[in-house]
This record gives C-alpha cells, sequence and structure tokens, in this order.
C-alpha cells in the first residue's frame, strides 16, 4: 500500500488538499483528508506538491519501423522516460505492413510492446481496404481492446489513403462505435511539391517545410471534416499545427459536430526558423510532419487550446538519432520524419502554459491526460483521482526549474529539441500501478511492468 500525505490535489474540475491511499493492486482506495497510515504502509509527504494524473500521450511511436528505419525508442526505453516525465500511460500506433492484415499486425506490436514499463494501448492503422481489413476493424474492437483507427491523408505511395477508403473507414467504424483519428496533410501536392524541390536541386532540411504549407494542413483538415460529416461519425486530428486547422476544427464543433484536435508541444514552443540558418543536422533534427510553423500558427494553438476547441496534447513522439536522419543527407525526402519529447511534454506544457499564464492547473491536467482519457475512452480508469481509478499520478513541483539537456533525459535517442532551455515545473514522483516508479531523479522502471489497456467501444452517446 502507498498512501500520499498532505498534497494539493488538481483534477480537470478542482483543487483541493487531500491524501490518496493506493491499495496493492494499484488502485486507489480512498481519497479523503488526514487518512491515518495503515500498518505496513509507505507514506509519502508530497506537502509543497500538486499530485495530478499521470499523463496520458496518445500518440506515440515506439520502435516503429519507418522511412527505411526503425524508430530508437523501444517500448521500453520509450515509456520509462514517459514515467520521468509523469507520462504513465501511452497510446501508440499499429502500422500494418503492406497488405497486412490489421490483426495480425496489432497481434504483432502487442507482442513488441510486453517490455513496456507502463500501461498501454493502441490505435490501428487503415492503410488499405478490402473484405479482410472491414473484418478485422470488427474484431479488434470485439475483442481486442482497440476502439481507434488511424488515417493517413499524407504519405503517398506508403501510409496513405484515398478519401473512399476513408469513407468506408469511418462507416465501418461508426457500426463499431471507434474513433477514426487522421493526419491531415494533402499528401498529393506534399508529393508534387517535393518532387518540384528535388527536380531544382533543392535537397536539404529547408525544403521539408516548404513541401508542406500550412494550406496544405488546412485543406486536409477541411476536407477530413467534410467526409466525418457525410459519414455523420466523430473525428479526432492529430498533431494540429496551423490556425486553417484550428479554425475548421472551431466552425465544425460550432455547427455541433463532435471533431477533436490534438496539440503537440514542440509546435507551440518552436517554429520554421529551425530549417534556416542551423547547420544540416540540427536543422534534420527538426524534420517531423507536419513541420514547426510560423509563430501566428503558435497563437492560434495556444487560442485553440485555452478555449478548448482543441482538447488534447501529444508528442508524437518517435525517435531518430544522427545515423537515422543522415539517410536523408542528399534528399530531405529520405530524412526520417520524426523528434523525441515524451520525457519533456508535461514540463514543457507547465512551463509555456501554466507559468507563461495561458492554462491553469486545472487546465494542464485537462489537456495532458483527462479530456484524452475522456475521448479514448479510458475514463475514469485513468486521467482521474477518485476511489476505484488507477493509481497512476504523479506529484508535481510547479516552481522547481532545470535546464534540459539531452545526457540528462532517459530517452533512447542522441538530442532533445529542447536542449539548453530552462523549463519550470517538474515531476518529482511518479506512481504508476501504486508504486514509486520515478523518485527525484531516480527513475525504477521494470521492463515488462506495463499493461495492455483495452478500450471498451464507445456509445453513440459519447462525448468529452
Ligand atoms: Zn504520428
Amino acid at each position: 500500500m502507498l498512501l500520499i500525505k498532505n498534497g494539493m490535489i488538481v483534477t480537470a474540475e478542482q483543487r483541493f488538499r487531500s491524501d490518496i491511499l493506493c491499495d496493492d493492486s494499484g488502485i486507489i482506495a480512498r481519497v479523503g483528508p488526514d487518512i491515518e497510515t495503515p500498518t505496513g504502509c509507505h507514506a509519502i509527504d508530497a506537502s509543497g506538491l500538486l499530485v495530478m494524473p499521470g499523463g496520458i500521450d496518445p500518440h506515440t511511436h515506439m520502435e516503429m519501423p519507418f522511412m527505411g528505419t526503425t524508430a530508437s525508442d523501444d517500448f521500453f526505453t520509450g515509456t520509462a522516460a514517459g514515467l520521468a516525465g509523469g507520462t504513465t500511460s501511452i497510446i501508440d500506433f499499429v502500422i500494418p505492413g503492406q497488405g497486412q492484415s490489421l490483426f495480425e499486425a496489432w497481434y504483432d506490436w502487442r507482442g513488441k510492446a510486453e517490455k513496456a514499463a507502463s500501461d498501454y494501448g493502441f490505435h490501428v492503422a487503415v492503410t488499405h481496404w478490402d473484405a479482410q481489413v472491414h473484418e478485422d476493424m470488427g474484431r479488434l474492437v470485439r475483442e481486442g481492446g482497440v476502439n481507434s483507427f488511424k488515417h493517413f491523408m499524407a504519405y503517398k505511395n506508403a501510409l496513405m489513403i484515398d478519401d473512399s477508403i476513408f469513407l468506408r473507414s469511418m462507416q465501418r467504424a461508426k457500426e463499431l462505435g471507434a474513433l477514426c483519428t487522421v493526419h491531415a496533410e494533402n499528401g498529393d501536392a506534399i508529393a508534387f511539391l517535393q518532387a518540384q524541390l528535388l527536380a531544382q536541386g533543392e535537397t536539404g532540411p529547408s525544403s521539408h517545410p516548404l513541401s508542406r504549407p500550412a494550406a496544405i494542413e488546412g485543406e486536409a483538415a477541411r476536407r477530413a471534416i467534410t467526409l466525418a460529416e457525410l459519414g455523420d461519425t466523430p473525428l479526432y486530428i492529430v498533431h494540429v499545427s496551423t490556425e486553417e486547422a484550428v479554425q475548421a476544427i472551431a466552425a465544425a464543433r460550432l455547427r455541433g459536430l463532435k471533431v477533436y484536435g490534438e496539440v503537440l508541444p514542440q509546435h507551440l514552443v518552436f517554429n520554421e526558423s529551425v530549417y534556416h540558418g542551423n547547420e544540416w543536422l540540427q536543422a534534420a533534427r527538426h524534420v517531423m510532419s507536419p513541420p514547426f510553423r510560423h509563430r501566428i500558427h503558435q497563437k492560434a494553438l495556444w487560442g485553440g487550446l485555452s478555449s478548448g476547441q482543441l482538447q488534447t496534447t501529444a508528442t508524437d513522439h518517435c525517435c531518430f538519432c544522427q545515423d537515422q536522419k543522415m539517410r536523408g543527407r542528399d534528399d530531405f525526402t529520405r530524412i526520417p520524419n520524426g523528434v523525441p519529447g515524451i520525457e519533456e511534454r508535461m514540463s514543457v506544457l507547465w512551463h509555456y502554459g501554466v507559468v507563461n499564464g495561458r492554462l491553469s492547473a486545472e487546465e494542464f491536467v485537462a489537456i495532458t491526460s483527462t479530456n484524452t482519457a475522456r475521448i479514448f475512452n479510458l475514463y475514469p480508469r485513468k486521467g482521474c483521482i477518485a476511489p476505484g481509478s488507477d493509481a497512476d499520478l504523479v506529484l508535481w513541483d510547479p516552481s522547481a526549474s532545470r535546464t534540459i539537456t539531452a545526457g540528462a533525459l532517459h530517452q533512447n535517442v542522441d538530442y532533445t529539441l529542447y536542449e539548453g532551455m530552462t523549463l519550470t515545473g517538474l515531476a518529482v514522483k511518479t506512481i504508476s500501478q501504486g508504486m514509486v516508479v520515478w523518485d527525484e531523479g531516480t527513475l525504477r522502471a521494470e521492463r515488462g511492468k506495463g499493461r495492455y489497456i483495452r478500450r471498451p467501444a464507445l456509445g453513440r452517446d459519447h462525448r468529452l
């Protein structure tokens, strides 16, 4: 048993001083003032700290095979790094191979994830269509504990699907009570622009953002929303990075559509200047899609978060080391797309969101944990501090500062986007399944301790 005493509990709704008793099965048994320490129970004094639901990162890619290589953080190192940063659950992506059955792919990824240190679930990508996909989607929802499917409007000749496949998948997801998620960028336009830039000899990383202008995301977001409206089904747009997409989501919500938007902290903090004036490697380390944008978009993303039009934050954590990024030395379209960030996410959002006055602590909990739990039907097991919820908690020092360096982080990658930045707000202790796994700088993540979390289908009345 574990007793957390004297902390200030912060949920998505309120803050109050209380103790929390976690039982041996990793569940919160009691929340209340002045709980006596049962015999044999380990007690932690959380005076001066905030006690919040552990973070949930609904967008990671651990050990994902992509662009001819494999993301360097595996399910153990990546989830362990998450724990060190206060994140206690992830939802990763199953990406089926060319023509592979979705169910088979899901089974493979279940195997890979057995080494995870924290709890996890999966979205499954629909990258083609046939009768098997139709059947597998049903099996995944009914037997697999999957309630969300991913669609790529980008990555032509690889993961991209056309609108008719997207509509078929939406229709099927609706029957099953599953949520469609989408990477909204116009893949045809990107392929056209990439080819044109390469033909002009523009082979460096500064061409990456030029091949994926903001309008291309705006168009795809509007199109995805139109398709969801046609299919009368909810839609979750991952890594929203442009003002156009935020406006499309807000407009759809005003029309009564269930459209949700996710933001990555790196898009809130960095702008397109990272691709210019930097040496090749430094620029390549920022190559991810969608790319970093002009400052005007950051303002819209913050506005989306603080107004509630955008509901969640994720990282798209997908690590590639120097030798992997070098694959694109002579051709920017071959630079593996992806950046790290699961370990830094909570601190970055606290620092730039709460310390800078854009978000309240309660809103921070909502966008780092609770909203995600609600949208993906993990609530109140996750994202909640109440009897019966999983004892996944973070003890947070709201005023401690540290300077970020890659060497001090636990992600299995040779850089951090936030190198040298001093951030205020820090996970002092992280509790997963009722056990202290991150303890003032000591990581006690255990290989294989993470559990696969089944997410039931969503009801017709499902809403954030
Ligand atoms: Zn992604």
